[in-house]
């Protein structure tokens, strides 16, 4: 049987560290983290997320401000309102929710956050400190998987970590973050996209499999080296005649199959995806110490 990796239990232990160190912040210095979120359009699970972004600042004793644009606001009309909230400074953190509508540059928008308040992590400058190891606000998934590795003792040094996916909001970041010199990291690393040939031997060599491709329950059991440790932050909807909603949530990887050969799993949901949340408390945070200068630069 595989460790459960349990990141809601470990999640929620982050983010009453996290209230506790707001209180602190508060009570010392009188700065109170605060975080701006940007809503375009009316996607269902943007919002969704939007709201649970909001609630989680509250619950934590942050401040928060939510602005929900139109789906056909201009760029420019964007991009002024982040100029707005990059001078505010009552706000720490900004984050634009993703997607956005065809008609807006992502790159433009990210490049316009002010690095010091990207606690999103995207910004290049951000980006080009993860990849030379320097401080620097970490893209929050990635963090959440890195502390949840942590969390559950898992060891990375000289570990061969696969990663399933390219994309710069997971896999790109996770590798380049397990490969630094670092505690934490120093592991092998590999990473796979849609173009990796043989993909199963490659995955199969992982002592770390790290999913991240979108694609439900693809990751199967004889893809998995027996007794490896497995972080699936696929998530996915299926057809589910028997559920109210008519769907269900899965991950990357057919977990029935693969958990009973791990040593160690993320279940989905309650796996990666309340780290991320977490992760986002805990750069806003960061940042608003930053200001407050009681912290120098951003710890991983
Ligand atoms: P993207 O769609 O941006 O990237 C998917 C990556 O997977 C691409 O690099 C793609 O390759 C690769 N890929 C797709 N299919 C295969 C395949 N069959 N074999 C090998 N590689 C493949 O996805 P994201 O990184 O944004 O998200 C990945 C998953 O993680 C999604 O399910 C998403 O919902 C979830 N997610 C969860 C979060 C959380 O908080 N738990 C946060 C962010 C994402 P190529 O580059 O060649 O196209």
């Amino acid at each position: 049987m595989a460790q459960i990796i349990d990141g809601k239990a470990i999640s929620a232990i982050i983010r009453k560290e996290i209230a506790h160190e707001v209180q602190r912040l508060k009570s010392e210095t009188g700065t109170v983290p605060g975080l701006a979120v940007v809503l375009v359009g009316e996607n269902p699970a943007s919002k969704a997320y939007v709201r649970s972004k909001g609630k989680a600042c509250a619950e934590a004793g942050m401040y928060s401000e939510q602005h929900d644009l139109s789906a056909d606001v201009s760029e420019t009309a964007l991009l002024d309102l982040i100029t707005t909230l990059n001078r505010n400074d009552k706000i720490h953190g900004i984050l634009v929710q993703m997607p956005l509508p065809k008609h807006i540059d992502e790159h433009k928008v990210i490049n316009a956050i002010d690095p010091n308040k990207d606690v999103d992590g995207f910004h290049p400058v951000n980006m080009g400190k993860l990849l030379i190891g320097e401080p620097g606000f970490r893209p929050c998934t990635p963090l959440g998987i890195q502390k949840l590795l942590a969390y559950s003792g898992i060891e990375t040094s000289g570990k061969q970590v696969v990663v399933l996916g390219r994309s710069n909001i997971v896999g790109k970041p996770i590798a380049n973050m397990l490969v630094q010199k670092q505690d934490g990291a120093d592991a092998t690393v590999t990473i796979c996209h849609s173009h990796t040939r043989e993909l199963a031997t490659v995955t199969s060599r992982a002592d770390i499999l790290i999913a991240a491709i979108g694609r439900a329950e693809a990751v199967t059991a004889t893809m998995v080296k027996p007794g490896a440790v497995v972080i699936d932050v696929g998530i996915n909807r299926v057809d589910d005649a028997s559920s109210d909603k008519g769907y269900r949530i899965v991950g990357d990887v057919k977990y029935d199959e693969v958990e009973p050969i791990a040593s160690a799993i993320t279940p989905v949901p309650g796996g990666v995806g309340p780290m991320t949340i977490a992760m986002l408390l805990f750069n806003t945070l960061q940042s608003a110490k930053i200001r407050a200068g009681v912290l120098s630069l951003c710890q991983g």
